[in-house]
């Protein structure tokens, strides 16, 4: 358990094997809590987009996430601080991460410098000039109002040298203690960088540990390396993690690095993955992506999009509706898709957290999650985590790296 600020708390549910392992949690926020591993519809500009907030709620989902940069952006943070905040400017009543934005600054080639004090670029709206620094980024977060935010951390490209990224981690360790000290009540998560360089995730990890952050938050991963060096790379960080601080893989969120990411001890993700493949048409499965405009509604006519689901789309519609509606590039077609995926990532996540004995995915080898996870808690012997552990999970009902976060709106 953690012991922050603001009325954050994380306490394990499920004790994991270690700290590279599976494990079941509670996050707390002083606007209701949440069951963890989590994945965070992403609402970049306070909507997750085509659905309402009580939509967004139906699919399971209990935080979402919006982008600091953006709203600082436009409309700007005070106007929604003068509204009440982002969560009435938006009418989300539950807990709220943001992700400050470096990695959408960072991202804006030829457009930014970069100094100790912070980063100076032009927006991608206007061409307008703005000085981005650690002490704005927490202002933003602060005037939104949100529950977890992010710092503003360096963000290099993926094949960065271990030089240039050694300075980058550094760099971000030094802002994190300025976001810490320049908003001390907000409960702000570590990011942590290092490119590919295992020895560069482990040295950060260890000097943000002596800050004490009440979550960690794993950045730099899924753009463009191949999956094994990211998941190579994300165990070198996680085992020197706390176990009983919360992990957050920032930008993951395919069916597949979900269940990759949980059976390494990850309990938060984001992605704009589901919400983008809806407005494009295409249903997350356990099969696979399914495209229901792409072969016409013959035999199969009366038959659900997806037949184990249960949420709003594959309920009450049938394939061949929308097939009809994405042939016709309706609207309606878009949200249903978008309600569906979403839906599908809750579902992935309340079947992990329930140990799922038959596993969330066809593919065998998918299948391990699952029956990774402990089904019950474990008393660690001589392990602070015992202490942690409050109780049960009870089973429930249920960045294509997602990076295209960079620079311009999901
Ligand atoms: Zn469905």
């Amino acid at each position: 358990m953690t012991s922050p600020p603001s009325g954050f708390r994380f306490d394990l549910t499920t004790a994991p094997a270690g700290p590279v392992a599976p494990r079941t949690g509670r996050i707390t926020t002083p606007r209701g809590s949440f069951e963890t591993p989590v994945f965070m519809p992403v609402g970049t500009l306070a909507t997750v987009k085509t659905l309402l907030p009580a939509e967004v709620a139906a699919t399971g989902a209990r935080i979402i996430l919006v982008n600091a940069y953006h709203l600082y952006l436009r409309p700007g943070h005070r106007l929604i601080e003068q509204l009440g905040g982002v969560h009435r400017f938006m009418r989300w009543d539950g807990p709220i991460l943001s992700d400050s934005g470096g990695f959408q600054v960072f991202s804006l080639a030829g457009l930014r410098k970069v100094t100790e004090d912070g980063v100076r670029f032009r927006s991608h709206i206007d061409g307008s000039e703005h000085h981005y620094t650690p002490e704005l980024a927490m202002e933003v977060q602060q005037a939104l109002g949100v529950d977890i935010a992010m710092p503003l951390d360096h963000v290099l490209p993926g094949e960065a040298s271990f030089e240039a990224a050694r300075d980058a981690v550094d760099r971000t360790l030094r802002w994190y203690r300025r976001c810490r000290a320049a908003a001390p009540g907000l409960t702000t998560f570590a990011i942590l960088q290092g490119g590919t360089h295992p020895e560069l995730r482990r040295y950060h990890a260890r000097e943000a540990i002596q800050l004490d952050p009440p979550g960690f938050s794993i950045g730099g991963l899924s753009v463009g390396e191949p999956k094994a060096v990211m998941w190579a790379t994300l165990d070198s960080t996680n085992a020197e993690l706390p176990i009983e601080k919360p992990r957050y893989l920032m930008g993951v969120g395919s069916p597949e690095d979900l269940i990759e990411g949980i059976a390494r001890g990850i309990d938060m993700f984001d992605c704009v993955l589901p919400t983008r493949l809806g407005r494009n048409g295409a249903l997350l499965t356990d099969d696979g992506r399914h495209q229901p405009s792409a072969a016409p509604p013959t035999a199969s006519a009366t038959s659900r999009p997806t037949p184990a689901c249960d949420c709003l789309a594959c309920s009450q519609f049938s394939l061949a509706y929308l097939h009809h509606l994405f042939r016709n590039d309706e609207l309606l077609g878009h949200r249903l898709a978008t309600h569906h995926n979403l839906r599908y990532l809750a579902r992935l996540t309340e079947r992990a957290r329930a140990g799922h004995p038959r596993g969330a995915l066809r593919d065998r080898s998918r299948e391990r999650l699952p029956r990774a996870l402990p089904r019950r808690p474990t008393k660690q012997r001589g392990s602070a985590a015992a202490a942690k552990i409050v109780k049960k999970t009870p089973p429930g009902p249920e960045r294509t790296p997602c990076k295209q976060r960079r620079g311009v709106p999901s």
